[in-house]
């Protein structure tokens, strides 16, 4: 085998692509051949043809020192939180979970009884989102856990939602409240260090639940698309908040076609959020736009839509959908109008 040794493979580094660039480069040669098949990849599931409904497939994959660090992340609320991540990209789609694979790479660190910790939230998961666990996989790594899981949903396809689907004055709703998971990251980091200097001082994580549990045991959007039922709004586009509103809004504008405006004095941020952003003296505007694993929903509604969600606290209008031409942009409180970048907005750098 020559193939690493190989001087004809150039060696262009995979940060110089970057995520998105990457899975793009990897797979636009791939075409969907089956008639089966309604959506391959691009959004937040594939979507197959089913005997009357859309069905829906997520795959996300977690590994430990990347995306989670066991010094601080209970082993049931991981295995929680693998499967309420999937599940917040079916419920992007629209849809309803109904099963489920789990594939683990596990090292012989792990003892049979933590194992049965990380079922335990998967478990606990499984029985929040009426999802039936059907199979996966299992064997051994040589660093640490890895944690694969695939879900699977379905949708009626009149009520499907994909990333593209927003129009020009639609309105863009994002649910809950944003930047809390980051913030709880931050205190977790905050008191390892600390323990890690000390190890006899105790973490003092009191009155932090909220972040914490935003962090720890994030819930998937479920209830909020029972709440868009009940008023009878199918949104015109959604994707859920992964990786910070400015990313996911991005995300839309490209798939729709469309310009997207974002406003600062509208993004909803919990008031112990914001106080924590004061102790930690970080803009928690910034991390509401890019600090990620919020696990909330944006979406975009026909403005026609607007009386029946205006009254609800649930919901709150972020921004609005424009002609490509205007461009993606942050409108500041103090009016200032500043390009929409993945990371937030430029005039981030000087905060
Ligand atoms: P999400 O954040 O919603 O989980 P991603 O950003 O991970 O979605 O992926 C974007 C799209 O690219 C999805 O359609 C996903 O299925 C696809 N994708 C990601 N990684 C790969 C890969 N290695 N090969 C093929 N498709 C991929
Ligand atoms: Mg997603």
């Amino acid at each position: 085998m020559t193939l690493i040794d190989d001087k004809s493979i150039n060696t262009t580094p995979i940060s110089s692509l970057g995520e998105f660039g990457l899975i793009e480069r990897l797979t636009k040669d791939f075409k969907c051949e089956n008639k089966s098949t309604i959506k391959g990849i691009g959004d937040d599931c594939a979507v197959f043809k089913g005997a009357k409904n859309y069905k829906l497939l997520s795959t996300d994959m977690l590994v430990e020192g990347v995306h989670f660090d066991l010094s601080y992340t209970p082993l049931k609320h991981l295995g929680f939180k693998a499967v309420a991540v999937n599940v917040s990209d079916i419920c992007a789609m629209n849809g309803r979970t109904s099963q489920l694979t789990i594939s683990i790479a596990v090292s012989n660190r792990f003892s049979v009884e933590a194992l049965d910790e990380l079922y335990s939230g998967i478990k606990l998961a499984c029985k929040e989102y009426s999802i039936d666990l059907v199979g996966g996989d299992t064997t051994s790594s040589l660093s640490g856990l890895v944690i694969s899981v695939s879900v699977l949903g379905e949708v009626d396809p009149k009520k499907i939602t994909y990333r593209d689907g927003a129009k020009v004055n639609d309105l863009l709703v994002v649910t809950g409240d944003l930047g809390a998971a980051y913030f709880g990251l931050q205190l977790l980091k905050r008191e390892k260090e600390i323990f890690k200097e000390n190890p006899n001082v105790q973490p003092d994580l009191s009155g932090h639940d909220y972040a914490l549990n935003r962090q720890l045991k994030p819930e998937a959007p479920v209830k909020y698309l029972k709440i868009l039922e009940e008023l009878s709004i199918t949104p015109t586009s959604m994707i859920d908040i992964s990786d910070g509103l400015s990313s996911e809004a991005l995300h839309i504008s490209k798939a729709s076609n469309v310009g997207v405006s974002l406003q600062e004095n509208k993004i909803p941020i919990d008031y112990t959020i914001m106080n924590l952003a004061s102790e930690f003296n970080l803009n928690p505007i910034a991390y509401a736009l890019s600090g990620g694993e919020d696990y909330e929903l944006l979406f975009s509604i026909n403005q026609k839509d607007y009386d029946k969600l205006k009254k609800d606290p649930d919901f709150t209008i972020v921004g609005y959908v424009t002609d490509i031409s205007v461009g993606n942009n942050f409108i500041a409180t103090d009016g200032s109008i500043h390009p929409l970048t993945a990371q937030g907005w430029d005039g981030m750098k000087e905060q």
